[in-house]
């Protein structure tokens, strides 16, 4: 990674280390043994730009992309990127039209969804690839064992006019952050229902066959089959925190720069509702970053920052757009460069503990950094 070429931080950037997400590519390829990895990057990677993530997670090994929404894979389509992508959110009057001309692979887990999807192939003249959905437990989407047979029926008679082709089989699990809950093996045994009743109704035997999520990727192999779906493995983030980082890198790192530093006396009560006071004259300073900019609110008084060589909790209650630190009596400007969280390198707290300190996960906390908080992709290649 050159330095030089990081543009510099204006009032706040999410620096996102591409070299990061392709350490964790290899990895998760390594884990995944022989079967398929798709990168997912759904809600715009995680927080981490989903363009440049899917172009380096391909160039690393990546066989194909994964996303929740149609828009967000037309989106990146239309950037240029032209591996294999499955979106498997899909709504009621949802026109899949744009998604069939750009190749887009789509979901189905009931009847209505086939039949919207095969009503799109024959209007754009396209066949469209679709992954049958079985709800092995998770109760999301999906077809349940009930359900499951008249769902392969009615596949295989649209398949057989030329509408769609049946190019995958999937589920998703509930519980793999917990790699020992017996909930894992029952919905493997239920999947593996579910592919034995599909070959018997006649579903080619080439189909793709995907199950596992990050941690499953990490901690349970006999639920790779062809493809692994890994998302917030690949931007360095544990699926199961206690169960360790397991090598993984985190790629991004949260900066800000103070816009303002001075000096207020003992007793000055600081930001909204002065849940915080100055036991003696100190040095505040502000940090440009707030709750619009997905730094929670519930981290008032809570989170800590590295700041002028040193860790500091967050001095009072979180705005919209700034929040304060106590900087006590040690030197520093406004401009000077705040980490909020990171992997961890230079001492900041990384987001593993900020989800630890806020009662929630990573995912949540990297998928909440607002748009104001520009993106700046470094060790690309
Ligand atoms: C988000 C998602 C994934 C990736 O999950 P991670 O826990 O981030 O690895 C895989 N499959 C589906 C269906 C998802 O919604």
């Amino acid at each position: 990674m050159d330095v030089l070429t990081v543009p510099p931080v204006t009032h706040a950037q999410a620096r996102v280390d591409l070299a990061a997400v392709r350490h964790n590519v290899s990895l998760l390829a390594e884990h995944a043994g022989g079967a398929e990895l798709m990168a997912v990057v759904k809600a715009d990677g995680y927080g981490h730009g989903a363009v440049p993530v899917a172009r380096t997670c391909v160039a690393a090994g990546a066989a194909r992309i994964g996303t929740a929404l149609v828009t967000e894979a037309i989106a990146l389509r239309d950037a240029g990127i032209t591996a294999p992508i499955l979106a498997w959110i899909f709504t009621p009057g949802e026109r899949p039209d744009e998604a069939l001309r750009r190749d887009i692979e789509l979901s189905a887990g009931a009847l209505w969804a086939i039949d919207e999807i095969a009503a799109a192939a024959r209007r754009t003249g396209r066949t469209a690839k679709v992954h049958l959905k079985v709800d092995t437990g998770m109760s999301r989407a999906g077809a349940t064992l009930d359900d499951w047979p008249a769902l392969l029926q009615h596949a295989l008679a649209v398949q057989a006019e030329g509408s769609i082709e049946i190019t995958g089989i999937w589920s998703h699990l509930a519980c793999a952050d917990t790699p020992e809950n017996p909930v894992n093996e029952r919905q493997l045994a239920v999947f593996d229902q579910a592919l034995r009743i599909a070959d018997k109704a006649g579903v080619s035997s080439g189909v793709i066959r995907h199950i596992a999520n990050s941690a499953a990727t990490l901690t349970l192999p006999a639920a790779r089959y062809d493809m692994v779906r890994p998302g917030i493995a690949i931007y360095g983030l544990s699926p199961a925190p206690r169960h360790g980082d397991f090598g993984l890198r985190p790629a991004m790192t949260l900066v800000a720069r103070l816009s303002s530093v001075k000096r207020v006396a003992a007793g000055a009560g600081v930001s909204y509702g002065h849940t915080y006071v100055a036991e003696r004259a100190t040095t505040l300073g502000i940090v440009p970053l707030g709750y619009a900019d997905g730094i929670m609110r519930a981290g008032s008084n809570r989170l800590e920052v590295l700041a002028a060589g040193r860790r500091r909790r967050i001095a009072g209650r979180v705005c919209m757009d700034q929040f304060a630190i106590d900087l006590g009596d040690d030197p520093a400007e406004p401009g000077d460069e705040v980490i909020l969280f990171g992997p961890g390198d230079h001492g900041e707290p990384t987001c593993q503990e900020w989800a630890d300190q806020l009662g929630t996960i990573t995912y949540e906390i990297v998928t909440k950094i607002g748009g104001r908080v520009p993106r700046i992709h470094i060790g690309g290649r």
